[in-house]
């Protein structure tokens, strides 16, 4: 199973995972002709593409899925209250998939997690390959649950937010309702939340952790390395991050 990130960011995010020859999208918040652009960046065969996993209906993860799959003619799936506020209901290629009810996508098993964040019914996800190996992709998540610490554990790969510096976001320019929105329980991880929920997770198999999903204006990269290294047990320069506009390297889990 080998799997990376297409762009992450409040600006756009999407994630590729392959196993053998199928690939499942989780999320597409690009459009459609950035997301044909970036698949081939990550020289993945579109005819590979069998499906998009949908987080939430924020434009940073859904705007593009509807038009790509619409293309390629593949399903999306995400949860109803999704799909209700992207009006998908009736839509031919949507389907249904329910927090903690594992399912079957392209040869990968994939179990949606139910998270706490500011949407109508946000997942996220974890996706077991073939060969036992678990993917863990976190992207928007206001604080830890003990669900989601239970969840998170024994993944061989994760790929996880590390949103903002809370001095920063205090600090920074965003007006004080949007501050206390991303500093919510509902909101996003801070650098020390996604440090101790690596903590709480880590264990011998673990393979590769990459950290996404960065704020421009409310975190810094330096910050990001120096929080995340401790959990990490590596050195602050070892931390692998994701970044708006660039298409990551691969990961490969074996
Ligand atoms: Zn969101
Ligand atoms: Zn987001």
């Amino acid at each position: 199973m080998r799997y990376c990130s297409l762009g992450s960011g409040s600006r756009g995010n999407a994630t590729l995972v392959v196993e053998q020859q199928h690939a499942l999208l989780i999320d597409c918040g690009f459009s459609r002709k950035n997301i044909l652009q970036r698949l081939q960046q990550a020289e993945l065969p579109v005819e590979q593409l069998q499906g998009v996993l949908v987080t939430h209906e924020h434009s940073d993860h859904a705007k593009g899925v509807q038009s790509l799959c619409e293309a390629l003619d593949i399903p999306f799936y995400s949860s109803h209250g999704t799909a209700r506020k992207m009006q998908w209901q009736q839509h031919a290629l949507w389907r249904c998939i329910r927090g903690d009810e594992s399912v079957t996508i392209a040869g990968m098993q994939v179990m949606p997690v139910v998270v706490p964040h500011d949407a109508q019914e946000p997942l996220q996800f974890v996706v077991r390959g073939r060969r036992d190996h678990c993917l863990g992709v976190l992207s928007d998540l206001g604080s830890l649950t003990p669900h989601v610490v239970h969840r998170y554990r024994r993944c061989h790969g994760l790929q996880v937010e590390a949103n903002h510096d809370p001095q920063m976001l205090q600090r920074g320019p965003y007006p004080p309702a949007l501050r206390a929105r991303v500093a919510g329980q509902f909101g996003h991880l801070s650098n020390q939340q996604c440090a101790e929920l690596l903590q709480r997770v880590r264990w011998s198999g673990l393979q590769s952790v990459t950290a996404g999903h960065i704020s421009e204006k409310n975190n810094d990269e330096q910050l990001v390395r120096q929080a995340l290294a401790p959990a990490m047990a590596c050195q602050p320069e070892d931390v692998q991050l994701l970044r708006q506009d660039e298409v990551s390297p691969w990961q490969q889990l074996n």
